[in-house]
């Protein structure tokens, strides 16, 4: 049997925290989609087709990634798919609190959903999209926490005055 696992989120913008869950899903998992969130009544910075070609142009080495969006309920995409595993990445034990509610009302609304926790590498333990957006408006390089694309989509979205 062929395991599909999707990996759920905002992505405003990937960061290498999320490339990294996105490596090792790939290890793990026969198939992935990274589902990028459409969602009009949440304010972001990039566009989805923004963020879905950020994550297009990371994952063009990994055979058995793709990339989708979806909109309306997390499971509702994933019964269209059928998909049983989401994968959610943990970071610190703050981040636990949201994610268990999360789980738990996905495994409400859907029985069949496996979610599954995966730790990325230590050195992106507390490195979060919206920090990433912070250092880039302050004008500080952000090599090492986004690809150079993605580097260079925020330095558009944010030139130095
Ligand atoms: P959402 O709005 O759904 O939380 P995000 O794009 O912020 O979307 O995050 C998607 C998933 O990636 C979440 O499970 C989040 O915990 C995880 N994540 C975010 N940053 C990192 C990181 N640096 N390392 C590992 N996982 C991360």
């Amino acid at each position: 049997m062929s395991r599909l696992a999707v990996y759920p989120g905002s992505f405003d913008p990937l960061t290498r925290g999320h490339l990294d869950i996105i490596h090792r899903t790939a290890r793990i998992f026969d198939a992935v989609i990274v589902a990028v969130s459409n969602n009009p009544t949440k304010k972001h910075t990039f566009s989805v087709s923004e963020r879905l070609d950020m994550v297009e142009s990371s994952i063009r080495d990994l055979p058995n990634v793709d990339v989708d969006t979806f909109s309306g309920l997390l499971v509702d995409y994933m019964r269209v798919k059928k998909a049983h595993v989401l994968i959610r990445g943990l970071r610190v034990v703050s981040d636990m609190d949201y994610e268990f509610q999360l789980a738990s009302f996905n495994r409400r609304l859907y029985k069949e959903v496996e979610t599954v926790f995966l730790m990325p590498d230590d050195q992106y333990t507390y490195l979060a999209a919206s920090m990433v957006k912070e250092v880039a408006r302050l004008g500080a390089p952000v090599d090492a926490f986004v690809t150079p694309y993605v580097g260079r989509r925020l330095k558009r979205r944010f030139p130095r005055k």
